[in-house]
């Protein structure tokens, strides 16, 4: 959707919902957030409780999980719908010791992604662009997420401001060295008849740049967004159960230094008793007006 330039009635996202176009060179050139949905009054208060705080905020790192990609059209691992459950190959091909000792599967995954099944089409939402609205705001000082779609950065925040806590499927990454390329890359290989494409430099195994289940975290973007909470005047999770550890601990960490804790997820979380506030509702519907893309007050 992005870059197809300016649409007098709309059209369809992949989830079926009518998508409306700014207009190119407005403050905020995108997606324009739908209109405030009617929240419950406990809700409205909430999300304007958190929009004063990101008000008064000046170095906000934000945490987000896939809740902030579900509007993009991503499923997630585990739901009815999930990525998993529809294809548990792609779930054993997570386990990096099944991914190494089993070629097969190697094959399979890489015919799969190179078939496109893997998010091929998809756009950021206004979520991430509720997120760009903060860098523009000049209040963004870090934003590490837990998804692999790169869609922060295709929204267009800034990637030396993102921490890809659990690596990137846009990339790939050679097991046995430091070799690193880009997925299109590696797929034209696959597609000229690589069935299972081996590291250039090395002859190692490939696999995308994601942090696989029996993974370590990289050490480096652990200790960037740690030194990022320590800094932060503003603690934001988005999209996000907060159940996925070590990262999680970002939240507490924050909360335990006195910096404001704000949440907002469709569903509650363990963190919640934690947060200065808590907003359950959807993403798209109230992180424009927290962050200041949308109405400051729409109901007063
Ligand atoms: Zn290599």
């Amino acid at each position: 959707m992005l870059g197809s330039g300016p649409s007098a009635s709309g059209d369809h996202d992949v989830v079926g919902r009518s998508v409306l176009h700014a207009t190119p060179g407005g403050p905020y050139p995108g997606r324009v957030p739908p209109p405030t949905p009617d929240l419950d009054p406990g809700t409205a208060d909430a999300v304007r409780d958190a929009r004063r705080l990101v008000d008064v905020s000046r170095r906000i790192v934000v945490l987000t999980g896939a809740g902030i990609s579900t509007d993009s059209g991503i499923a997630d691992f585990r739901g009815p719908n999930g990525l998993w459950t529809k294809n548990p190959a792609a779930e054993r091909a997570s386990n990096i010791a099944t991914y190494l000792s089993d070629p097969e599967l190697r094959r399979q995954n890489w015919a799969r992604r190179a078939a496109g099944d893997l998010w091929p089409h998809v756009e950021p939402n206004v979520g991430h662009d509720a997120l760009v609205a903060l860098q523009d705001r000049g209040i963004l000082h870090t934003l590490i997420t837990q998804n692999v779609d790169e869609l922060h950065q295709r929204a267009g925040i800034e990637s030396e401001r993102v921490v890809e806590i659990h690596g990137t499927t846009r990339k790939v990454a050679c097991l046995a060295c430091e070799y690193r390329d880009t997925m299109e890359e590696v797929l034209v290989r696959v597609r000229a008849g690589e069935d299972d494409p081996a590291c250039p430099r090395c002859g190692g195994v490939l696999k995308s740049a994601t942090i696989s289940f029996g993974q370590s975290l990289v050490a480096a973007d652990l200790a960037r967004s740690e030194q990022a909470t320590r800094q932060c005047d503003l603690m934001m999770a988005v999209g996000t159960s907060l159940a996925v550890f070590p990262i999680a601990n970002v939240v507490p960490m924050a909360a335990s230094m006195g910096t404001p804790v704000v949440i907002v997820n469709a569903e509650p979380t363990d963190f919640d008793p934690l947060a200065t506030v808590v907003v359950n509702a959807g993403i798209s519907d109230v992180l424009p007006t927290i962050c200041g893309r949308g109405a400051a007050s729409p109901h007063r």
